[in-house]
């Protein structure tokens, strides 16, 4: 039996299990109804669901995890917003012209314009402030490659945080069914309408149908499958590339609504971060851990041959990665001295699940990893990351100088505050391409609605989130700026829950206030 967090369907669950007693499981799936239907409870699902319930539509979320948050709650967090108090407070004047030419330029021309244009106009009110009034508290905001100003907003607690606000205010706004621990595996569709989807317990294999006036697909990316972006994103192919997203978001989504019609776009535009580590203990060798180093990262940068090659503060999926994916092979060493038992952290649900074993995760993953090598010297570090010794040290004592004369004329790298790396043992971590979003998705209209290859919609279905490419199916274009995942996945939900209400005959829509409102 999955788990419901609905006291109401008490009585409903109770007598379907007495029913599916006396028949066959095969016979009987379980059956649920509602105005909206929404799958998958991660930002944009939840933030869909508070908006329907807020209209007065009842609501059930089905949701493949056994709890509630999806990839926001293992996210940082970060919104991209412009024109916000917390800007300005730091000084810096942004208006959504600017930011909008910036998002743009950044997607290489790719970018959904109007879908950007909408996200942008109502970051501050619809996104930003919304999220403060359900509780979230703006910590930080702080500047990321190609933005002119800091867009990328903190929240307290991170995006674990604000997954919990979302939560408490759909249940607040009414939404008690939640049912956890349930695969959707496919929509149903009566005369080219979605009436509901259908699916099993992931552990049971009980069956379960759940019927709707409309429905919501919110089931994210598929960065945690190696096989769905095999399938996606060829182009990958030719480097040693591994997945880094979500393990629960797989592309099922982007299956269930081909299979009635829905377009797929921008599929093989994928956002790779390039400092990720193979999982040792994945027996596949498909997944990737992600790597970083808090404060501040003091690692430097090699090639196989040994050489640096880039500013290693511009560590992003914009530079960062193109710099790794123009080396021969594509791949990087970490190059760090004692201090990263310290400051290394791993950014895997595996590792931040549980931060109290953090420590001990860390430590097995250095001494046991194959693509982390460790020496009391740089001599002896050297043949094991298959280089020469005196190339190793050259590059090491380079880098040490720069640091003494307080600028690294090489790479341009800001080296105030970074320490000599001198201190034994010296490690090695091999860093590979790793995918980590997805930016491509389902073709939806400004409402959400989901379109089909003749950019007619679907009648009944809606899709927001990673799933939509965060938003109207490529809102980002080729390229992802930092927080415009988060920020206008959330964002899409709110539009999709809104306008789902409003096809079941409840509220008027999504309105919404822009900055020049
Ligand atoms: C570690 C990490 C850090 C990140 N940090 C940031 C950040 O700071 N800023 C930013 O902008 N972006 C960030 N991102 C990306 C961002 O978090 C996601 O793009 C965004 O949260 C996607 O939201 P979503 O609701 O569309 O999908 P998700 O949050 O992924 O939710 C989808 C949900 O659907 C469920 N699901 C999947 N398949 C099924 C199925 N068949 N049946 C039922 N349920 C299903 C999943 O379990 C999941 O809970 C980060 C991503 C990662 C992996």
């Amino acid at each position: 039996m999955y788990r419901l967090y609905n006291r109401g369907f008490g009585f409903a669950l109770i007598l379907s299990v007495l029913l599916t007693g006396l028949l066959s499981p095969t016979a009987m799936a379980e059956s649920y109804r509602a105005d909206v239907v929404i799958v998958g409870a991660g930002g944009a699902g939840m933030a869909a669901a508070y908006e329907a319930a807020s209209m007065g539509a009842s609501v059930i979320v089905a949701e493949l995890d056994s709890t509630y948050g999806g990839t926001a709650a293992l996210s940082g967090g970060g919104c991209f917003a412009v024109g916000t108090p917390l800007q300005k407070k730091k000084g810096f004047e942004d208006t959504p012209d600017l930011a909008f030419d910036e998002w743009i330029r950044w997607g290489q021309g790719e970018a959904d314009e109007e879908w950007a244009r909408y996200y942008i106009d109502h970051s501050l009110h619809d996104l930003y402030e919304w999220l403060e009034s359900l509780g979230v508290v703006w910590e930080d905001v702080s500047l990321n490659e190609g933005n002119s100003v800091p867009r990328w907003h903190r929240p307290q607690g991170f995006g674990k945080m604000l997954a919990m606000k979302l939560y408490e205010a759909a249940q607040g706004a009414g939404v008690k069914q939640w049912l956890f621990d349930l695969r959707i595996e496919s929509i149903l569709e009566k005369d080219g309408r979605a009436i509901g989807v259908s699916g099993s317990n992931r552990t049971t294999g009980e069956k379960v149908e759940i019927f709707g006036k409309t429905v919501i697909m919110a089931t994210g990316g598929f960065a945690g499958s190696r096989d769905a972006v095999k399938r996606y994103a060829p182009w990958l192919e030719k480097y040693d590339y591994y997945v880094a997203g979500n393990p629960l978001c797989t592309g099922e989504g982007h299956e269930m609504v081909t299979a009635v019609g829905g377009y797929l776009t921008h599929m093989d535009n994928v956002w790779l971060y390039v400092y990720a580590t193979p999982d040792y203990q994945d027996a596949d060798r498909e997944r990737g851990l992600v790597v970083r180093f808090f404060p501040r990262a003091n690692d430097i940068w090699l090639n196989a041959q040994g050489k640096r090659f880039h500013n290693e503060d511009l560590s992003g999926g914009g530079s960062g990665t193109s710099a790794v994916l123009a080396q021969e092979p594509a791949f990087a060493w970490s190059l760090n001295d004692a201090a990263v038992i310290t400051s290394m952290m791993v950014m895997d649900p595996a590792y931040t699940a549980d931060f109290s074993r953090m420590y001990e995760k860390k430590l097995a993953l250095l001494n046991k990893s194959p693509f982390i090598v460790k020496a009391e010297t740089l001599q002896a570090l050297a043949p094991k990351m298959g280089l020469h010794p005196e190339t190793l040290i050259e590059t090491v004592a380079r880098f040490n100088k720069s640091i003494d004369a307080g600028t690294d004329t090489a790479f341009g790298r800001n080296v105030a505050g970074l320490k000599k790396i001198e201190k034994p043992p010296f490690y090695g971590i091999q860093f590979f391409p790793a995918v980590r979003k997805t930016i491509g998705g389902v073709k939806t209209n400004l409402k959400c609605q989901v379109l089909d290859k003749h950019f007619k919609p679907i009648p009944g279905l809606y899709a927001a989130g990673e799933l939509a490419g965060m938003a109207g199916g490529h809102i980002q274009g080729k390229a992802s700026l930092e927080g415009t995942m988060l920020g206008p996945s959330i964002f899409s939900g709110r539009v999709a829950g809104a306008w789902a209400a409003r096809e079941a005959g409840k509220g008027k829509g999504f309105t919404g206030k822009t900055s020049t409102d």
